[in-house]
């Protein structure tokens, strides 16, 4: 099997809803994220050959989901009342509304199931919380 490593990292802000702790308080990561790819053969021809995929293509697609996080404030549909968002966004916050709770392991699922719909061969997506904590996503 061969294989590919990139990272990027976004800045976001984010609450645990019904978590009894710290993390229900609004507050903020800088997210990394490592997203590994795995194929058994490398690419026979073209501007790809002997190559799982071209760096270039690879690292765009990652950082472009990254920067879509970046400096947002990731909300749990539902968790908030539709007043509280429409307030957020007329004071002219960036929001953004996932279906599900904002947890780095399901961050780690949601980016491994968007890069895997671009036709990257995805096989793994970790999301690190802190320098110390890490959840990842593997197929
Ligand atoms: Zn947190």
């Amino acid at each position: 099997m061969y294989g590919l490593q990139t990272e990027a990292a976004f800045d976001s802000a984010h609450f645990l809803t019904d978590y009894y702790g710290k993390c229900e308080n609004l507050h903020g990561h800088r997210w990394r994220v490592v997203v590994d790819l795995a194929q058994p053969e490398l690419q026979t021809e073209g501007t790809m050959k002997d190559m799982v995929l071209d760096f270039g293509v690879f690292k765009k697609a990652v950082r472009a989901e990254a920067d879509l996080l970046d400096h947002t404030f990731l909300v749990e549909e539902g968790s908030l009342k539709p007043e509280t968002i429409a307030c957020l966004e007329s004071e002219g916050f960036s929001l953004t509304v996932l279906p599900f709770r904002t947890t780095a392991e399901n961050l780690a699922r949601y980016l491994f199931d968007r890069l895997t719909d671009q036709g990257l061969p995805i096989a793994q997506v970790e999301v690190d919380e802190t320098p110390n904590n890490r959840a990842f996503y593997r197929a």
